[in-house]
């Protein structure tokens, strides 16, 4: 099957960093989807209790955390998931263009996308922002076409946290739905170890309230796989619906990152919005970006 390659980004002038057009292209198929790494802060974000360093103090940053290893969700959490062959197949179509722009399910992630929490137990409810992140969701929601979910497996008083920063009441009210960890599935044994979370998309599609927030809920258009983007900085949370998945650099607090990451995802859901399906369009036109070091 042809395979287009995907865009490449260039970097963005810090003042004028939003939006920013794709101008060149650049090659490989969507990321392939990693096993399960202890590398990835967001998989391993809630840890059961403050425990104790070796030397008996409470650890007062992340560089002083001695951390679990990250653990595959049990049978009773529904393991780990794979795409069914029914999603293989509609994504292996190739692109088709909208002639109108069509409506998106943005599903937002927190930590390592949007922010950064540089020291999870002595300052629990510091965060640092990634540039442009209020900006980035106030675009969002602006957008007449775009629905935000957002989608964290932090537990959810850290989720409530982490939006507190992002969001004003007003726009915290627009956001169609706030899920933390409580939202996976998981079991009261996996919600307090460092358990790998899967975003199964099927969840959201599932979810009455989730699905009545499409814009044309009341002619039967439904969310799926053909207009809903789950942005996050870990591929594997998206093992079900690989090709749904916007994978950013990880955020860890550089507040001078460039190039400006979350422009870029705004311009490239420009392009996801005049796609039939944006499955088949993540799968041949992934997002990539390069950090500059
Ligand atoms: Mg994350």
């Amino acid at each position: 099957m042809p395979v287009e390659p995907p865009i490449h980004y260039q970097q963005s002038t810090p003042t004028n960093p939003l939006p920013l057009k794709p101008t060149a292209q650049t090659s490989g198929p969507a990321k392939g989807i990693p096993g399960i790494s202890s590398s990835s802060t967001d998989a391993a974000q809630e840890p059961s209790t403050s425990a104790p360093s070796r030397n008996g103090n409470r650890p007062s940053s992340r560089s002083t955390e001695k951390r679990d290893t990250i653990v595959a969700p049990s049978p009773a959490s529904g393991g780990i998931p794979e795409p069914t062959p029914a999603y293989l197949l509609r994504a292996s179509f190739l692109p088709l263009p909208s002639p109108v722009p069509r409506p998106l399910l943005v599903v937002m992630d927190l930590n390592g996308t949007l922010l950064y929490r540089p020291n999870k137990r002595g300052a629990p409810s510091r965060f640092v922002e990634r540039p442009l992140a209020k900006e980035f969701l106030r675009a969002c929601l602006d957008n007449p076409n775009i629905r935000v979910a957002i989608w964290s497996s932090a537990r959810p008083e850290n989720v409530g946290r982490m939006c507190a920063q992002l969001l004003s009441p007003q726009d915290l009210a627009r956001v169609v739905a706030v899920w933390g960890r409580d939202r996976f599935g998981l079991s009261q044994d996996d919600y307090n170890r460092r358990t790998q979370c899967y975003k199964r998309l099927t969840r959201l599609w599932s979810d009455p309230a989730v699905s009545a927030s499409h814009p044309e809920a009341s002619l039967g258009s439904v969310w799926n796989q053909g207009n809903t983007v789950l942005i996050d900085d870990s591929p594997e949370k998206a093992r079900s619906e690989p090709h749904n998945a916007v994978t950013l650099p990880e955020f860890t607090g550089n507040v001078n990152e460039r190039p400006h990451i979350l422009s870029l995802v705004l311009d490239y859901l420009d392009q996801l919005a005049w796609q039939m399906d944006i499955s088949t369009y993540i799968r041949v036109r992934p997002f990539t970006v390069q950090v500059e070091q």
